[in-house]
């Protein structure tokens, strides 16, 4: 804020506490002019303020505006519309290129996927999916009124011993489709079910795929949004594939140990590629902006589900995107994590009458207990405060929370 008149906006600068300010004289000028787009760096002109604002001499202000500048866009052209068609065709022969030989997540499994399949199990040709739908299990920012539209992929690159979808992920049920059937029923999705968005829910081993599907379906009329809903254990060759295909990315950020996450994902150095893989997503697309009508349409929000006992990661977790990612950056702390999967099932080997080394019996707290018993149990709501205790003093304030009137909420 700098002249007479004049608003320069800068979201390096603006602090988050003037953010109702913004939206006061904001209002006023929608009121005045109609909605304008703020992007950043750019200049807002405001004819002349009847008054001079010192908000250095406000109190504390409460800050809960994500609709606020500069995270309100006036209307919205989803990115696969902008690249040219050179860079569509660089980006077909890129994903072919991939597939032949995948290196395309932290698994590096190097296969020619038209021959043989790597971790994920997945070939080339097709992918498996599980489910298309509207989904109005997402965030409401997602899924809006008419629902989020989401495609199950089947598979993983991470073997979470808790996963919520282990019969979608582990167990690979579904169909095959190719990347142009996928295109079609993208095309589904906007005509007949009306959804605000394409949500691609475990993308990250069929990404070659998914790019060919999306640059396919802008051919077909697409002019939804695309969501890149992901566990973070991508690779940057595989987020650089993406680049100018998604507009919104969903990462969850898991754990913060490596040894947690050998432990629980089976998967060495996570913590690290997701660092890596949420950084570039952001420098992609930047921070969630939203429509008018409150829907997302670009940016990042960043999901934790906060696991029984690991609060201390998430607090870690939080703190990181912080100081290293942005304040502004849209968190959900989710709560609704729960056993599942292999957890608390019966350890494989133990049988009720072995002797235990040093000739004792079992104890039958040992006979009896599951496996990873320390995670057999819903989190704690105390353990879910105390990670958003940590967001808040860390400075994070755009939050996803359930609305108050149980209904649509931005
Ligand atoms: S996407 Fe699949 S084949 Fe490719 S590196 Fe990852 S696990 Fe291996």
């Amino acid at each position: 804020m700098a002249d007479e008149g004049v608003w320069y906006h800068d979201p390096d600068n603006i602090r988050a506490q003037y953010y109702t300010l913004v939206l006061d004289v904001c209002q006023n000028m929608v009121r005045r002019h109609g909605l304008p787009t703020i992007q950043g760096g750019e200049k807002l002109v405001i004819p002349k303020l009847r008054t001079t604002i010192q908000p250095k001499t406000l109190p504390g202000v409460r800050r809960n505006l994500h609709l606020a500048p500069p995270f309100l866009l006036d209307d919205y052209v989803p990115r696969y519309h902008l690249i040219s068609s050179i860079d569509a065709a660089k980006k077909r022969s890129l994903a072919y290129a991939h597939l032949r030989e995948c290196n395309l997540c932290p698994r590096l499994c190097g296969v020619n996927r038209y021959e043989k399949t790597g971790v994920c199990l997945i070939g080339a040709e097709t992918v498996k999916v599980n489910t298309i739908a509207p989904h109005f299990g997402e965030e409401p920012c997602f899924q809006g009124h008419n629902g989020s539209g989401s495609v199950f992929f089947s598979g993983c690159n991470l073997r979470c011993v808790f996963c919520q979808n282990h019969d979608i992920a582990h167990q690979r049920n579904g169909f095959d489709l190719a990347p142009e059937e996928l295109a079609e029923w993208y095309m589904k999705l906007q005509e007949v079910g009306r959804v605000h968005n394409i949500n691609l829910v475990t993308p990250e081993h069929v990404v070659p795929q998914v790019a060919l599907s999306i640059l396919h379906a802008r051919e077909l009329g697409l002019r939804l949004p695309i969501i890149y809903n992901t566990s973070s254990f991508d690779s940057l060759e595989s987020l650089e594939l993406l680049d100018g295909l998604i507009d919104i990315y969903l990462p969850d950020f898991k754990v913060w140990s490596d040894e947690t996450s050998k432990r629980l994902l089976k998967a060495d150095n996570y913590t690290a590629t997701a660092m890596e893989s949420i950084k570039a997503m952001h420098a992609q697309v930047g921070d969630l902006c939203f429509t008018a009508d409150g829907v997302a349409k670009k940016g990042v929000l960043v999901r934790h589900l906060v696991m029984p006992g690991l609060e201390d990661e998430g607090r870690e977790i939080v703190k990181w995107l912080a100081e290293n990612v942005s304040k502004d950056i849209m968190v959900h702390i989710m709560e609704q994590y729960f056993p599942r999967a292999h957890v608390g099932k019966p350890r494989r080997g133990v049988k009720v009458d072995v002797v235990e080394t040093g000739g004792f019996q079992p104890s039958k707290e040992t006979k009896t207990q599951g496996r990873y018993e320390d995670i057999n149990r819903p989190v704690g709501l105390d353990e879910v405060a105390s990670v958003r205790q940590a967001a808040e003093k860390a400075g994070l304030w755009r939050f996803v929370e359930a609305a108050k009137h149980g209904g649509f909420n931005i």
